[in-house]
């Protein structure tokens, strides 16, 4: 069972930006996995509370939380964090520049520091999802700038040293008991100073460029399913490593189709003659259409079962049932012709001696269930 994010975080529900902001802040240097090492209980806390924070300080995730809960976010496709890295994210975004606590990315702010991992909310057709598809998009990410090769610097020149901090990337300054060491603002934590940056990134090494990336998607996928590009999110900077491009996908709700995990209802009208005396009907299905024989006296209710003809599994375990539900559609706006004969049909029905028994018998019983029978004699 997930927690309430309010809860989580000790606040109201009315609470503003300011005190969302607050909450987390003091839960998170409190089970910061840094002053908490080996300690599960800690780290639980610190992910649980970026995870609501990550929520509630974002206004349409917020709304969406509200409104539907755990539920409606998964269903609008976040699914809550999956590494470290989306925690972090977290907790620099709400930190900036404060690295009491050391965070990944303080020791790579001189070095060779990864690209961000992007993330892209495709929507795709029902039959896409089931079938799988190739789809091209075209998304805007940081590159490494060509003109500069990532450096940022003018062809020719060099860096030179920082002097705010002389080159160690930080500076240090005590408040309270703690001794707050925060990335210089000068050289924003490099220890260095373009002074000719290059023309085409403004020194910063990466520029952003439309790119097409080409996605499979599996078949078998669903909403909420989360793909995983390696290396096509972010460039690195300084030679460190590229980001991934999360895929998020929205499967569009069929027409006729409705999917039940790996199964596919279909429901389906068939007249009054075609359900008593049965019949072959054609279906539609997942691969075009199918003929199938509907056997006589069939109910309302009644389905018939395409074993293995359903969604394949994402992991592989065989596919699902493709399942026909039949109901029977009363006819209306008889003709003259249409009338005849059913009322034809209802006299022999009705007097025929043997219904006349049965139902006699089953009102017998129904009356004595609900004690009218014995009673009246
Ligand atoms: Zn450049
Ligand atoms: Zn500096």
């Amino acid at each position: 069972m997930k927690r309430d994010y309010y809860e989580i975080l000790g606040i109201s529900r009315s609470s503003t930006q300011e005190e969302i902001k607050k909450a987390y802040r003091k839960l998170a240097l409190k089970y910061h996995p840094d002053r908490n090492p080996g300690d599960k209980e800690a780290e639980e806390r610190f992910k649980e509370a970026a995870e609501a924070y990550e929520v509630l300080r974002d206004p349409e995730k917020r709304r969406l939380y509200d409104a539907y809960g755990h539920e409606g976010l998964k269903q609008s496709g976040f699914q809550g964090f999956s590494g470290f890295d989306d925690i972090f994210g977290a907790f620099n975004d709400i930190f900036g520049e404060f690295f009491g606590f050391s965070s990944r990315d303080v020791h790579s702010r001189r070095g060779p520091q990864p690209g961000r991992d992007l993330r892209y909310d495709l929507s795709i057709t029902f039959i896409e999802a089931v079938k799988g598809v190739e789809k091209e998009i075209e998304i805007e990410r940081l590159e490494t700038c060509s003109s500069c090769s990532g450096t940022g610097l003018k062809e020719g020149t060099h860096p030179s040293i920082c002097r705010m901090c002389g080159g160690r990337g930080q500076v240090v300054r005590a408040e309270g008991f703690f001794r707050i060491a925060t990335t210089c603002p000068n050289c924003n934590g490099s220890g260095q100073v373009i002074e000719n940056p290059c023309p085409s990134c403004g020194g910063k090494g990466r520029r952003p460029q439309r790119q097409k990336v080409t996605i499979r998607i599996p078949a078998g996928v669903d909403t909420g399913s989360r793909l995983r590009l390696r290396e096509e999110g972010e460039a690195g900077l300084r030679g460190g490593p590229r980001g991934d491009l999360y895929i998020v996908l929205h499967v569009e709700p069929h027409e006729f189709f409705e999917r039940r995990g790996n199964d596919v209802y279909f429901t389906m009208p068939i007249s009054i003659s075609q359900a008593a005396l049965g019949a072959k009907v054609e279906v539609p299905t997942l691969d075009g259409t199918k003929e199938i024989e509907i056997p006589p006296g069939l109910q309302t209710g009644e389905s018939i079962r395409l074993k293995g003809e359903g969604i394949p599994d994402l992991r592989g375990l065989g596919s699902g049932d493709f399942v026909i539900q039949f109901f029977v559609k009363t006819p209306q706006n008889l003709t003259e012709r249409q009338k005849e004969l059913l009322e034809e049909f209802q006299k022999i029905e009705s007097t025929k001696e043997e219904t006349l028994q049965k139902e006699g018998g089953f009102l017998k019983k129904f009356l004595k269930k609900f004690d009218f029978f014995e009673k009246e004699g």
